[in-house]
């Protein structure tokens, strides 16, 4: 029932500061709309202009998300996949860049046929994505996410087009404003001022927004509300606490407690399709996993944490969340330490502090041997081992070295000159690093892969045959050597359908050693935790610390 005329807009934008859990808010408000019976396109709308996130540095940006149809995203898509449970695509994503890279393509091939090529073209182009979004899904509602935050010029095209779509469509749009109202210590007084100043930001490009959802370290009290709807103009039915929670995946029920979806689709003239619909399994796994007390130990061996004089750890936020899913799903509290591989090699006996250990997807030299040593210790001392792209590929290199005795064995991504070179660069791929072909060429997305019965990962998947998964990689194992891989133990329990690429090592004598050449975390809901981490965090269960 698709159509423009019955399809309506919910852009959602930011206020203050950033980091204030927009994506997180954006994807509860998505998930509700859910449960109410609507199906719902989102949509993140990022400033930047890279035409995609995966030529930017986890350390600039967090993590990068890739969709099944291989799209290199923003962390925001993976907080949609794991609100909405579905999966999303190329649709559900624009960055400034490929907008502008639009536009730019559209007038080289005479499509704006002889006209002269505005700014207002590229807004035409992000109301072309917004609709595109929405027809994609045949969606009832397109949820806009707008990156950045009020007041910044970066953003202030996606602003321009919810302007004009809500000139063309008044009743079908919305816009909720999520900002923030800081507690300064040496007041610890709420503070309102900056969300006015971000609302009249709004208000100075055309924008009144309907909505405000009030984040802050604690939930809004009532003078508060009455003195920013006196001078915002929002009502104070409209305007939502959004304190900090421990456990995210409790704010959709918070803001259903305070009438968000009713406000919402009041606004938007809709009237509810469902009345619990989703909120019922999510409100249990909330409970549960609000209950859990025994904690689980994980120690997270990677290098893109530390950020300044602070510990970032967006850029591993799939693995953490896939971490929680699967311990929840067992009752158990996770309790998650980083540790950075370049500090790891002299002080390996921290590691006995963890009942499992993780080493996540990576690329570069930097530190590489800490992670090394990490598997080693992990392997020989039986504590439950997840290797995941890299972790993969560098529990290669480990075994190479210490268990077929291959000295100096390497990925050539670090030792393009190694004896023995057991990870080397896919066949494709060196065409395209030689000629600096970087962005979107890596092997991407979802691919099948065919599982070896009687290992413990066939189990694990529940005795499939046939599996998909997400890459995000240019390096792989190299067949050379399988030959001496396979004695002692060590099987491949997971090839693509030819057989020709190792997608999944693991180990015989040993509680859990798995090593994925995709990435499994990228695919874990709540609601559906992923079995490979289901199996690890069970294995992990059981090892004393
Ligand atoms: N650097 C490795 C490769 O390119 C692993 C990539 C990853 O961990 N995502 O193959």
């Amino acid at each position: 029932m698709w159509g423009f005329e019955s399809m309506k807009y919910i852009f959602v934008s930011g206020g203050v500061i950033s980091g204030i859990g927009k994506g997180i808010a954006s994807a509860s408000v998505a998930f509700l709309l859910k449960s109410a019976g609507f199906k719902v396109a989102p949509l993140k709308m990022d400033p930047y202009l890279n035409v995609d996130a995966g030529t930017m540095n986890p350390l600039a940006h967090g993590e990068t998300f890739v969709l099944d149809d291989g799209r290199e995203t923003d962390q925001d898509l993976g907080h949609y996949e794991r609100f909405l449970n579905e999966s999303l695509d190329s649709t559900n994503i624009a960055t400034q860049g490929s907008i502008y890279l639009s536009v730019i393509q559209k007038e080289r091939n005479l499509e704006y046929e002889g006209d002269y090529v505005d700014i207002h073209n590229v807004t035409q182009e992000i109301i072309n994505r917004i609709q595109n979004a929405g027809k994609a899904r045949n969606a009832d509602i397109v949820l806009i996410e707008i990156g950045g935050t009020a007041g910044e010029y970066q953003n202030v095209l996606f602003l321009e087009a919810n302007r004009l779509l809500k000139l063309k469509k008044h009743d079908d749009v919305l816009h909720i404003h999520i900002s923030y109202l800081p507690v300064p210590s040496t007041l610890g007084e709420m503070k309102s001022k900056p969300v006015q100043m971000s609302v009249r930001d709004l208000n100075a490009v055309g924008i009144q927004p309907d909505i405000l959802l009030a984040r802050s370290s604690l939930p809004i009290d009532v003078p508060r509300i009455k003195r920013l709807s006196f001078n915002t103009g929002i009502e104070d039915q409209d305007i939502i606490p959004a304190p900090d929670v421990t456990n995210v995946y409790e704010i959709p029920l918070d803001f259903e407690a305070h009438k968000l979806t009713d406000r919402i689709l009041q606004k938007l003239k809709l009237k509810r399709k469902k009345k619990k619909g989703l909120l019922k399994e999510w409100g249990s796994f909330v409970k549960k996993a609000n209950g859990a007390k025994k904690t689980i130990k994980i120690g997270i061996v990677g290098k893109y944490f530390t950020s300044g004089n602070g510990v970032l750890t967006d850029s591993y936020i799939s693995v953490i969340e896939a971490i929680k899913h699967a311990s929840f799903s067992f009752g158990l509290k996770p309790e998650v330490t980083w540790l950075d591989s370049g500090k790891i090699t002299s002080k390996i006996d921290i590691l006995k502090e963890y009942q499992g250990i993780i080493v996540p997807g990576g690329f570069g030299s930097r530190d590489v041997e800490g992670k090394i040593t990490t598997i080693q210790y992990a392997r020989e001392n039986k504590i439950p081992y997840f290797g995941l792209c890299y972790g993969m590929q560098l529990a290669v290199v480990e075994y190479a070295r210490n268990v077929l005795r291959l000295s100096g064995a390497h990925t050539t991504e670090i030792d393009p000159e190694t004896k023995y070179p057991v990870i080397h660069i896919m066949p494709d791929q060196t065409k395209k690093l030689l000629s600096r072909e970087y962005g979107a060429t890596m092997r991407l997305g979802a691919w099948d892969c065919k599982l070896k019965q009687n290992t413990l990962t066939f189990k694990l998947y529940g005795k499939k045959s046939t599996i998909s998964e997400r890459h995000r990689h240019r390096y792989e194992f190299n067949n050379d050597f399988l030959e001496s891989f396979l004695t002692n133990g060590f099987l491949i329990s997971g090839t693509t359908t030819d057989g020709k690429l190792v997608e999944i090592i693991e180990l015989k004598d040993h509680p859990f050693f798995i090593g994925t050449q995709f990435h499994p975390e990228l695919k874990s809901r709540p609601l559906d935790p992923h079995p490979l981490f289901m199996g690890f965090i069970k294995a992990a269960s059981q090892v004393k610390v």
